[in-house]
C-alpha cells in the first residue's frame, strides 16, 4: 500500500484498478449475486477523435447533441454552421470551438478547407437536407443526417447519389436502433425464443404549442406528425421484424379551423402488414399527450416498452408462462445516452471505413413507406407493395454495444 501522506491507510489493489492494454481496469468490488459495474470508459484522446460539424443550432443540437458528445468516446465537435451568427459565437465559445471554425449557410462549402472536419451533422429542418447533405459530400466530407431523411424518396435518392459520387458515408440518425431497451426488444424477438411476433403495438404522440414553426410548413418539414414522430412507430416495427411490409393503411385526422393544419396532419393511425403475417398498429399525433411506448404481442409473451421511443426513461416488462403462474419481469438495462452511441458509431464507421448500420438506404425505405401511407389516406384504401428482397444487405452490421 502507498502512503497518501496523510497518516491513513493507502488504496488496495482493489480500490486503485490498474493499467491493462493502455485503458484503466477497476476490479468487481460488488458481491456475485449483484450486477458488477460497467468498466470505466475508454475515450480516445481529443485529438484523435473524429471531428464533427454541427449544422444548425436549435433545440435537438443545443439540448441533446452537444451535451451528448461530453460521453461520446470516439468523436468530438470541432466546427459549426449557423444562420445566427451572435449564436454561434457564444455555442462555440462554451464548447472550445474556434471561431474560424464557425459557419454560416452562405460560407459553408469553404469547410471542404477545414481538415478538422470529418463529418457534418445535419440537424437543419428536414426540407434543408437534401441541399446541405449534398453540398457536405461536394466538401468530400462523410455525412450524418437528422430523421426524417428528407422530404420525399426522390430527394433521399439524390442524397444517397451524392454521398456515393463522392466517396463519402451517409448516416441517417435514428437514435433508437443505438438506444440499449430498444436493441433488447429487436433481440429477443428475433431470437425466435418467444415464438412468433403476432402485433406491435406503437404509439407516439405529443401536444405542439400554438405558435408558428417550421414544424407546421410542408416545404420545410415534408408532412405533419408521420415523418416528424410517427416515423419512430414505422422505422421501429421494421428493426424489430427485420422484415417490410407488403401492405400498409393509413387514416389522418385534421382538427378543422386549427390553421396549424392547413399543410400538415395532426394525427394518423396506421397500419403494417409484413409478410411473415405480423401486424404493426401504429399511432402518432401531435394533438395527444406526450405517450412514446411499444408493445410487441408474440406467441409465448409479450414484451412492453414504456418511453420506447423517448430520449430517456425507457422501461421494460417482459410477460412468460412461469409453470402454473404469469410471470411479469422488469428488464433494467445500464443507463446509456442514445445521442452518444449513434454519434460514436458514425465515427467508428468513419475510422473503421465500414456502412453505418441505418444509412441512406434506410431514411429512403421509410420514404418509400410514408408516400404509400399518405397516399392510402388520400385515398381510403390499403396500398400493396412489392416484396423487398435481401434488405439488409444495404445496412451495415449490428453496432456492439460500445460501437
Ligand atoms: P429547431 O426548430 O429547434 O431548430 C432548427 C434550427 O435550424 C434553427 O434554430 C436554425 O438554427 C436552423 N434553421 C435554418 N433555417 C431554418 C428555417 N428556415 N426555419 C427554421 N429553422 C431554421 O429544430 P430541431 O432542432 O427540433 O430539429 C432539427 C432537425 O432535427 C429536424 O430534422 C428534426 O426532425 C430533427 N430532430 C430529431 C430528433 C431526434 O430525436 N432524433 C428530435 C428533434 C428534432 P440557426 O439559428 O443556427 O441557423
Amino acid at each position: 500500500m502507498a502512503a497518501t501522506g496523510s497518516g491513513l491507510p493507502g488504496p488496495t489493489p482493489l480500490d486503485r484498478g490498474k493499467v491493462e492494454g493502455g485503458t484503466v481496469t477497476l476490479p468487481n468490488w460488488r458481491g456475485e449475486a449483484d450486477r458488477p459495474s460497467p468498466p470505466p470508459p475508454a475515450p480516445l484522446p481529443p485529438g484523435e477523435r473524429v471531428g464533427f460539424a454541427l449544422a444548425g443550432l436549435g433545440r435537438l443540437t443545443l439540448e441533446e447533441l452537444l451535451p451528448a458528445f461530453a460521453e461520446c468516446k470516439t468523436a468530438r465537435p470541432v466546427a459549426l454552421v449557423s444562420g445566427s451568427p451572435e449564436k454561434a459565437k457564444v455555442v462555440a465559445a462554451q464548447h472550445g470551438i474556434k471561431e474560424s471554425s464557425v459557419y454560416s449557410y452562405d460560407d459553408f462549402d469553404r469547410i471542404a478547407d477545414n481538415p478538422e472536419v470529418q463529418v457534418v451533422y445535419v440537424v437543419l429542418p428536414n426540407g434543408l437536407h437534401r441541399d446541405f447533405v449534398i453540398r457536405a459530400a461536394k466538401a468530400g466530407k462523410h455525412v450524418m443526417c437528422e430523421k426524417p431523411m428528407a422530404n420525399s424518396s426522390q430527394e433521399a435518392r439524390d442524397m444517397i447519389a451524392a454521398c456515393k459520387q463522392a466517396g463519402v458515408r451517409l448516416m441517417v440518425a435514428y437514435r433508437c436502433q443505438y438506444e440499449p431497451y430498444n436493441r433488447e426488444v429487436i433481440q429477443r424477438v428475433r431470437s425466435g425464443d418467444m415464438g412468433a411476433a403476432r402485433i406491435i403495438e406503437a404509439t407516439n404522440t405529443q401536444v405542439m404549442g400554438p405558435g408558428d414553426q417550421w414544424r407546421f410548413r410542408k416545404a420545410l418539414a415534408g408532412g405533419g406528425a408521420l415523418p416528424d414522430i410517427g416515423l419512430y412507430c414505422l422505422n421501429t416495427a421494421r428493426a424489430i421484424t427485420g422484415e417490410e411490409p407488403v401492405e400498409v393503411f393509413a387514416r389522418i385526422f385534421n382538427p378543422q379551423g386549427d390553421d396549424r393544419y392547413r399543410e400538415v396532419e395532426e394525427t394518423i393511425a396506421f397500419m403494417l402488414r409484413f409478410p411473415s403475417g405480423t401486424m404493426a398498429n401504429c399511432s402518432s399525433s401531435y394533438g395527444a399527450h406526450e405517450s412514446k411506448d411499444l408493445r410487441v404481442r408474440l406467441e409465448k409473451g409479450w414484451i412492453d416498452l414504456e418511453n420506447a421511443f423517448a430520449y430517456e426513461g425507457q422501461q421494460m416488462r417482459v410477460a412468460q408462462r412461469g409453470g402454473k403462474a404469469e410471470v411479469i419481469d422488469t428488464v433494467r438495462m445500464p443507463q446509456q445516452n442514445q445521442f452518444s452511441l449513434e454519434i460514436d458509431h458514425m465515427a467508428a464507421c468513419v475510422k473503421e471505413n465500414r456502412v453505418p448500420r441505418t444509412p441512406g438506404e434506410e431514411g429512403l425505405q421509410d420514404h418509400h413507406l410514408m408516400e404509400a401511407l399518405y397516399r392510402s389516406a388520400e385515398t381510403g384504401t390499403p396500398v400493396s407493395l412489392a416484396p423487398v428482397s435481401g434488405r439488409d444487405t444495404t445496412r451495415g452490421p449490428e453496432p456492439s454495444q460500445q460501437g
